[in-house]
């Protein structure tokens, strides 16, 4: 990195875990400050808490009013921004804290998934102008009303990359537990092997289809704004993943990774009548209540009543459920069923574009394992099957290896 660079350096939830972390943290972003950068910072919430905090209000109510939720779970973020700048003004750095309010992240009004609409960030550019760090609430906002918002899962990652966009920072650094974007979840598959330089889009769609090691909106973002991205160990050093535009020396393999999503559920209306609009009448309420609708079967007609599957991120599977429930009495269909214990496997690579086979190729892997195909999607980089969840770790480690991505060739040979 060059000399007196600006960046942002963003720890996730176990970089953050126990103040013998959050002291760790305040070594890292010392050496940084003392190489001559300057740095804001974004944390998380210690590790375990926002899932620790979402618990708690599932016990008071099954569906608990999402205003609320964000009141609760921004507070995560507020515990670790001012132990961090503790710990930082401990070492004799100066250092202070701010929430997503008094950066100025605006948002829209959906709660617990809003998009960010604007940032001032006045007070983090005042704060660096008086040689202070300051250390940024991630995963929080607030909307035209000022009620605090969160921008989902995983949602630090945004407010990091949305700050470096404003702040027109050099680079967006993501320290996490694990020291870049790796061929597979190097927790599933241990022969994984590190990517030096990822294009937006492939991250784009390893992030989509489960790689959770960046929330998918901060990519689109990172890549809108193109903000690059790197993404390191905050436990130990040595090189990363860099994230950034397509260029010449990027692997050019057929199969970049492999990765996998619990997160999803299926639902089927059993019995619908093959009429024109159904489909319509189904799926309308369903977006309107912003939840994403991912893959969808309709099944070829019998006596003219047909069933119609699809998934839904898991999180929303009760409104869904409700919803649907609605819909289904009001078109006459017989049924609906549900079906958690799913998961999708998926293969992502920028070479498929230009290559046949590789869907053969993971259907007969599949198979050889026993493990029965429940849905199918495909678009230009990737290849998604939904099976049981209890095969999802063997089916990943199985395309892994058939696709030799721990060599360095993806599968080219
Ligand atoms: P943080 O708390 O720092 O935001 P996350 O848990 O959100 O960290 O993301 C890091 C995790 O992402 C890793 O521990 C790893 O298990 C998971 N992960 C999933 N797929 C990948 C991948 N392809 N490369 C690297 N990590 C991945
Ligand atoms: N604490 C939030 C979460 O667990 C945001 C984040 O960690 O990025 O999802
Ligand atoms: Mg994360």
């Amino acid at each position: 990195m060059n000399s007196m660079a600006l960046l942002v350096q963003k720890f996730g939830g176990t970089s953050v875990g126990s103040l013998d972390r959050i002291r760790a943290v305040a070594d890292l972003v010392k050496k940084t400050v003392e190489a001559g950068h300057r740095v804001v910072v974004v944390v998380s919430a210690m590790s375990g808490e926002t899932d620790r905090l979402l618990h708690m209000a599932s016990q008071i109510m099954p569906q608990p009013d999402e205003r609320e939720v964000d009141v609760l779970l921004s507070s995560g973020e507020r515990v670790t921004i001012a132990l961090l700048a503790m710990a930082l003004q401990a070492q004799g750095l100066a250092a202070r804290s701010f929430t997503g309010r008094q950066v100025g992240i605006v948002t829209d009004g959906l709660h617990t998934k809003a998009q960010i609409t604007r940032i001032a960030a006045d007070r983090v550019r005042e704060a660096l102008a008086e040689g202070i760090i300051p250390v940024v609430a991630g995963f929080q906002g607030i909307n035209e009303q000022s009620d605090v918002t969160t921008l989902g899962r995983g949602g630090s990652d945004l407010t990091a990359v949305a700050l470096a966009a404003a702040l027109k920072a050099d680079r967006c650094v993501i320290y996490t537990d694990v020291d870049g974007v790796y061929t597979a979840d190097p927790n599933v598959v241990p022969n994984a092997r590190r990517l030096r330089k990822v294009s937006y889009e492939e991250m784009l769609e390893f992030a989509s289809l489960g790689a959770k090691v960046l929330q998918t909106r901060s990519v689109t973002f990172a890549a809108k704004y193109r903000v690059p991205i790197e993404v390191k160990s905050s436990f130990r050093e040595g090189e990363g993943t860099l994230v950034t535009q397509e260029d010449q020396d990027m692997e050019r393999v057929l199969v970049s990774g492999v990765t996998g999503d619990r997160h999803q559920a299926k639902l089927t209306v059993v019995g619908v009548p093959d009429n024109p609009g159904i489909a319509a009448r189904l799926f309308g309420p369903v977006a309107d209540a912003a939840i994403v609708v991912d893959m969808i079967i309709q099944n070829i007609s019998q006596d003219s009543l047909t069933d119609i599957s699809f998934t839904v991120p898991r999180s929303d599977l009760p409104r869904a459920l409700g919803l649907v429930r609605d819909i289904a009495k009001s078109i006459g269909a017989r049924a609906v069923e549900v079906k958690e214990d799913i998961a999708k496997v998926s293969l992502v690579g920028v070479g498929m574009r230009s290559h046949s086979g590789v869907a053969a190729k993971m259907f007969e892997v599949l198979a050889d394992e026993g493990i029965n195909i429940l849905m199918i999607s495909t678009s230009e980089i990737k290849i998604s099957c939904v099976i049981e969840e209890k095969y999802l770790e063997l089916a990943m480690r199985s395309l892994h290896d058939a696709f030799e991505l721990s060599r360095d060739n993806g599968g080219l040979s």
